[in-house]
């Protein structure tokens, strides 16, 4: 009989999930751009039962992960976004040896070693610079959409420098240089390269172990992949399930509990 597991994952801005069967097959994806503290978790829930065409009593396990995911009670574990996406980005790309995870309002780098398990790790969760928020913060300010800036950064022909580390001083420093009649592709490149930079000193602190892939929601904005790989020299493996690694992750995690309890059980 098939086995099957929901892996949810409560982020600061984007509520995601997945639905795996036997650990490895990929049934349903979900994500909603509500967070913790919304009603996102539990659309997630009903929207991947919808699209599977799955009951609740169908589901052997839920592992719930990320920022929100302690105020979420309907699951049967709670785990660190830490494991969860170590786990997924292992299933994704079993070579890959550095993670780099950009969320909305944090950013982690990640060590595994060959069997995907966790060896070190290091993260910014004080500051915005370096994270999806950063980009949020100068997509208002350019009235353009965080989906909008990956076509806007691969039109310029070179990069604007953004000087602030900060992300107040840099929106002033955007604010002005946009009063100056900049460049907006050329603004939108160096907005990605800063980001880029940020995380980048973060990746180069723990040491950079090819392959390396990204995850989290900044993954998908190709200018930022693209500058990323230019600062640490390599080339950066990515998915297009990016945004679900830590969902991906859960389930998985969920699989694993599962069947370890169908053994004890008999
Ligand atoms: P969290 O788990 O903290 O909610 P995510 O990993 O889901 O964060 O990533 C959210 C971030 O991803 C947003 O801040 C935004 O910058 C970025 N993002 C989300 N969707 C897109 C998209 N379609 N194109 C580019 N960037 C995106």
């Amino acid at each position: 009989m098939s086995c099957y597991t929901m892996g949810i994952d409560i982020g600061s801005t984007t509520s995601k999930g997945v639905i795996l069967k036997d650990g490895s097959e990929v049934v349903s994806t979900y994500l909603i751009h509500a967070g913790t503290g919304t009603k996102g978790p539990g659309t997630v829930r009903e929207e991947l039962l919808k699209s599977s065409g799955l009951t609740n009593e169908e589901i052997a396990y839920t592992v719930v992960t990320g920022y929100g995911r302690k105020t979420y009670e309907e699951a049967d574990a709670q785990l660190s976004e830490l494991s969860c996406h170590a786990k997924g980005s292992h299933f994704l790309f079993p070579e890959v040896r550095t993670v780099i995870d950009i969320g909305g309002q944090d950013a982690k780098v990640m060590k595994l070693d060959e069997e995907g398990r966790m060896t070190g790790f290091l993260m910014n969760d004080k500051c915005a610079a370096g994270t999806g928020r950063f980009l949020e913060v100068m997509a208002n300010i350019l009235q353009l959409d965080v989906s909008q800036l990956e076509e806007e950064a691969a039109r310029a022909e070179e990069a604007l420098k953004i000087s602030s580390t900060c992300t107040v001083f840099a929106e002033s420093e955007v604010i002005s240089q946009l009063a100056n009649g900049a460049d907006i592709p050329a603004l939108v490149k160096g907005i990605c390269r800063s980001v880029a930079s940020r995380v980048g000193a973060l990746a180069k602190r723990t040491g950079i172990e090819e392959k390396v892939c990204m995850s989290g929601g900044v993954a998908i904005n190709g200018g930022v992949r693209e500058a990323l790989a230019e600062e640490l020299g390599t080339e950066i493996e990515y998915s297009p399930l990016a945004q679900l690694t830590g969902a991906l992750g859960a389930a998985i995690h969920a699989y694993e509990r599962a069947t370890a309890k169908e053994r004890k059980d008999g």
